[in-house]
């Protein structure tokens, strides 16, 4: 199954686990919203991911838009991700900053009993009167990172690190500075 929805709408209680203390900032009360669209916004920082021990987010300065569209049984949730994120570059080492534009959609219907019918729709029940964000927004930005990072260029990685890292692989570092690099798998 895709990872987001192992985690799931309601999944404060496992990204405080992971010490993502401030996802009581993305939850909704939607109960208590009228039917129709409702714009939300937030700016997210690197302190969202930071905690997060699995994280490959070294920072990050991005928007999220979420209309939420609330009918009679169900809600449309309509996002929109902006920004740049930085990771490490697979050959460097060094920041790499990579635009982000995502659009998802997600939707949640009222019904029986909780269950994630397929991976943009998930079924709530009745009781339920809040919606927790955080995790979608986590996982929408994590699932945007590509599996290869690198800088386009060569020549736009960090010189210097690449040099070191030519010679850590020759066996002729004399720098015990880099020797802690010895140990990370290239
Ligand atoms: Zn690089």
């Amino acid at each position: 199954m895709h990872p987001q929805f192992q985690i799931g709408i309601n999944g404060n209680k496992y990204l405080k686990s992971k010490g993502v203390d401030n996802v009581k900032d993305y939850t909704i009360p939607f109960k208590g919203l009228r039917l129709g669209e409702h714009p939300f916004e937030w700016e997210l920082n690197k302190k969202f991911f930071e905690n997060a021990d699995y994280s490959e987010i070294l920072d990050c300065d991005l928007l999220i838009n979420l209309i939420l569209d609330k009918k009679e049984r169900m809600m449309e949730l309509y996002f929109r991700i902006n920004g740049r994120i930085s990771v490490q570059c697979d050959r460097c080492l060094g920041p790499l900053e990579l635009p982000v534009d995502i659009t998802e959609d997600y939707f949640v219907k009222i019904g029986a009993e909780r269950e994630e019918e397929s991976e943009e729709v998930l079924v709530i029940p009745e009781s339920d009167y809040e919606i927790d964000v955080a995790p979608l927004i986590f996982d929408y930005v994590l699932l945007s990172v590509p599996i290869k990072k690198v800088h386009k260029h060569k020549s736009d990685c960090d010189q210097e690190m690449l040099k070191k890292l030519e010679e850590l692989k020759g066996g002729q570092s004399t720098d015990p500075r880099w020797d802690a690099l010895k140990n990370i798998k290239l």
